[in-house]
């Protein structure tokens, strides 16, 4: 192939934004060369890798907009220590279709049992299908929710957390909320009701959100939402922080059962 024809590939690949078809572009051609590639291959190599390219930049991509406070997939999430999970219950989450049914997900359980870990990893499964994730903690969120409320740009608050396909809620219960919170809590709920899927987690029994919220009415009217199309992981066990505190030694066994 003459330099001139090199280039103008290297051009057309540039306005088609196939960057690592360009990047690739030689090596592919003296592979093909070499092993005497059917047309039909050569094309589907080229394609395949970048289609793979393109796919991969995307999850990264997804994965930054998520805003996750770290980044652990269901793989490193250690079943045998928490075994009131059932594990085959968050594999079948894990293939989205509660995603795509509207379904929301709702993790309760006492600090350090993975809420968080599990929230984040369903949260990276759903992005490697493809959908738009946005992670916050329900403090995080009342906090901009009364900002943009006093502000007067509530609506468009409302639309940051309504937008992405599935919203992740962490932590309600930690932090009491007070009432102009809990109303607006509610409306983000009402809004993505029925059409938004969430997971939340949370320390408190829903017997106990009446107090998180500090009105008992506005606690069932969210909840009653919530719960509507729901899966509930009820976690009940040893933190896992504790575990790794065993290990360590630092604290004593009878400590660890107390
Ligand atoms: P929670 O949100 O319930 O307080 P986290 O999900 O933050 O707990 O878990 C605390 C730490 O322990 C995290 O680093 C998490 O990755 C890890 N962890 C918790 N449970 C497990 C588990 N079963 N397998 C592997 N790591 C776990
Ligand atoms: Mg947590």
């Amino acid at each position: 192939m003459n330099p001139a024809q090199l280039e103008r590939l290297s051009e057309n690949l540039l306005k088609l934004r196939l960057f690592k078809s360009r990047e690739r572009l030689e090596a592919l051609l003296q592979d093909a060369a070499a092993k005497e590639m059917a047309y039909s291959d050569f094309l589907e190599q080229v394609l395949s890798e970048e289609v793979a390219a393109k796919t991969s930049k995307n999850v990264t991509m997804r994965t930054s907009m998520a805003r996750f406070p770290f980044v652990k997939p269901l793989e490193t999430f250690d079943f045998a220590y928490q075994p009131s999970i059932d594990k085959k219950q968050v594999q079948t989450l894990a293939t989205c279709h509660f995603i795509e049914h509207g379904d929301n997900v709702l993790v309760l359980g006492p600090p350090g049992v993975g809420k968080t870990h599990l929230a984040v990893a369903l949260g990276l499964k759903a992005i490697e299908a493809g959908y738009r994730v946005l992670f916050t903690t329900a403090a995080n969120l009342i906090t901009h929710l009364t900002k943009a409320h006093t502000e007067g740009r509530l609506d468009e608050k409302l639309k940051v957390y309504t937008t992405p396909r599935l919203l992740i809620i962490d932590e309600i219960g930690y932090l009491p909320i007070d009432r102009l919170g809990a109303n607006l809590f509610f409306q983000l709920i009402s809004r993505r009701y029925e059409r938004g899927p969430m997971i939340l987690t949370s320390n408190q029994s829903f017997a106990a959100w009446g107090d998180v919220f500090g009105d008992r009415v506005i606690a069932t009217a969210i909840l009653d939402r919530l719960l509507h199309h729901a899966v509930t992981l009820n976690i009940r066990g040893n933190s896992y922080r504790l575990k790794e505190k065993l290990k360590a030694g630092l604290v004593r066994t009878e400590e660890a059962e107390a």
